[in-house]
């Protein structure tokens, strides 16, 4: 399952604070939080990152972006509007090597990012 921070935390070898799971997906709290809700949702399967996509794992993408709006709805975070992000590799400050999609949510975005 990939040894990263977050497959430990699939494995349930670290703890984190778990708020979303489904067969594929996984969605919990980041440790520091960027915005008043900060979600990760992560594939169960490892990929390290965007990059390593292949075309058969299109719909697992699309698996992982239906958890977050669906978990942004479900928590009356839809009709404000949130963020959602994915770095890749250094130039997109990616700093944990299992693709994650990051929900941010409950105040002001700016645009363009820093
Ligand atoms: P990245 O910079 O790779 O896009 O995002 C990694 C995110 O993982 C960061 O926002 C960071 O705060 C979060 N993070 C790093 N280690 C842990 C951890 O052990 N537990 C949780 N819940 N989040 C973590």
């Amino acid at each position: 399952m990939g040894d990263t921070i977050f497959g430990k935390i699939i494995r349930r070898e670290i703890p984190a604070d778990i708020v979303y799971e489904n067969d594929d997906v996984l969605g919990f709290r980041d440790l520091n939080p960027q915005a008043p809700v900060h979600v990760l949702f992560v594939p169960k399967k490892p990929l390290p990152t965007l990059n390593d996509a292949q075309p058969d794992d299109a719909e697992l993408l699309g698996k992982l972006l239906i958890a977050a709006a669906g978990y942004a709805k479900q928590e009356g975070l839809a009709e404000q509007g949130y963020r959602t992000v994915i770095n890749c590799n250094e130039h997109g400050g990616q700093t944990v090597f299992h693709l994650h999609v990051h929900l941010l949510a409950g105040r002001r975005f700016t645009w363009p990012p820093g």
